[in-house]
């Protein structure tokens, strides 16, 4: 194999690159990224650099320069197209590029809710460009109107907080991140943001929407309830950057359809992060993850099985953290609504636990807040598929 495309410069891309050049290969690599921004992290712009504690070149990704990886990068460029038969990749600018390996990792872009499309004052939050934007409109006092109580919508109510604005979180479910969070959490999440002065209004829908093109003045509730806005951020989750693969064969659904080692058809094409839609093997379904620690762990595996040759399966168990006020909330595993929930140290009320899942005898997932040594640890039990009681015994024993 001798040149290896990236598509996509920003955390599964940067690891991929990065990886490539750890495993010695040798070929040429070269990185696109629509964006013109070098790879960032983008965890922090809801918290740390949306609050104006960190600046931007605390976001960067790489240690070393790309210069010194040996990548030619290729920013503010878009891939518009594949060509599996011919091995090409179509650029917005620029000659088509050939490859003999492709990692794609074309990540994913905010759901737009109809009616609420970006304005003036109307935010997405994705991308470091829309996180500076949205720093700059929050003044002291603003009114802040977060339309979706998922975690990036509940770690901005909080920054806003930070900041010195009011935020009013607008749900249509009946509690936060309702489709992932057993109601205890949801409580607990709901608690410690009333706490801090936000209001959550669940079952909520909007009516109306008061204002004009350039900017939103207010929204107008079902239950009747006007509430006045100075910023709104939407967050109501996203999909995956697909389209430019529409023609190519590859499987597109909800992401790119891979196999459990993560390749998308074919041995020299594999799909990594938020894009990935594999097949785990670890809980015997497909899903699509859009956590950082699995987009890292991915792009070290598909680094791998592209250069072996192989489609060894990726067997980590999903894993993520959402920071919000003094708590830091993990997950780890695949944990369903209907799956049994016991609280096996300290007590959710008080804001500090490690809570645990069983489904038919099997430990398939954790939270834990303020825990992370536990969460480590019970990530492990569950890639290691051990049975509820054991495991139960192992992680409180310690
Ligand atoms: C505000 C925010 C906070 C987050 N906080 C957390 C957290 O606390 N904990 C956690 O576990 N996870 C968090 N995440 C999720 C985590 O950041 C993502 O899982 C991760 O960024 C996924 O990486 P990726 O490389 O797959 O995709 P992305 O980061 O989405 O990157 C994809 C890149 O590909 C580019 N691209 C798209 N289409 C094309 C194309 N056709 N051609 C060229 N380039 C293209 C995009 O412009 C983008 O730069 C957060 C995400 C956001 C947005």
């Amino acid at each position: 194999m001798e040149s290896i495309v990236v598509v996509g410069a920003s955390l599964g891309g940067h690891f991929a690159v990065e990886n490539l050049r750890r495993a010695k290969f040798a070929g040429t690599i070269t990185l696109v990224g629509e964006e013109p921004h070098l790879p960032y992290d983008r965890p922090p712009l809801s918290k740390e650099f949306l609050r104006g504690e960190w600046e931007r070149d605390r976001l960067k990704l790489a240690r070393k320069s790309y210069e010194e990886l040996d990548v030619e990068l290729r920013l503010g460029v878009r891939a518009t197209g594949l060509d599996r038969e011919a091995g090409e990749i179509f650029l917005s600018e620029g000659e088509p590029l050939s490859y003999d390996g492709l990692i794609i990792a074309t990540g994913a872009r905010p759901r737009v809710l109809p009616g609420l499309e970006p304005r003036a004052n109307v935010h997405y939050l994705r991308g470091l460009d829309d996180a500076a934007r949205l720093r700059d409109s929050i003044k002291k006092g603003d009114r802040v109107v977060l339309i979706g109580a998922g975690f990036i919508g509940l770690e901005i109510a909080a920054s806003c907080r930070a900041m010195g604005a009011e935020a009013a979180v607008v749900e249509a479910q009946d509690g936060p991140c309702a489709r992932a969070l057993p109601a205890s959490l949801g409580r607990f999440l709901t608690r410690i943001h009333e706490e801090r002065g936000v209001r959550l209004i669940y079952g909520a829908s909007i009516e109306e929407i008061e204002g004009d093109d350039e900017c939103i003045k207010a929204i107008q509730l079902g239950s009747g309830e006007r509430l006045a806005v100075d910023q709104l951020v939407v967050g109501i989750g996203v999909q995956p950057n697909i389209e430019w693969l529409e023609g190519s064969g590859l499987a597109l659904e909800n992401g790119i359809l891979t196999s459990p080692g993560l390749r998308a058809g074919e041995p020299s094409i594999f799909a990594i992060g938020d894009v990935a839609n594999f097949e785990s093997a670890l809980f015997g379904e497909r899903m699509r993850v859009e956590h950082w620690t699995t987009t890292v762990e991915q792009a070290r595996h598909a680094v791998k099985n592209l250069l072996e040759g192989a489609d060894h399966p990726f067997e980590k168990a999903p894993f993520f953290w959402s920071d919000q006020y003094e708590f830091k909330l993990q997950g780890a595993g695949r944990a369903r609504l209907e799956d049994r929930l016991e609280v096996v140290s300290g007590s959710i009320e008080a804001g500090d636990f490690l809570a645990l899942f069983e489904r038919e005898g099997r430990l398939v997932g954790a939270y834990g807040v303020n825990r992370p040594a536990e969460l480590v640890r019970a990530r492990m039990a569950i890639e290691r598929r051990m049975e509820f009681d054991e495991a139960k015994a192992s992680l409180i024993k310690r």
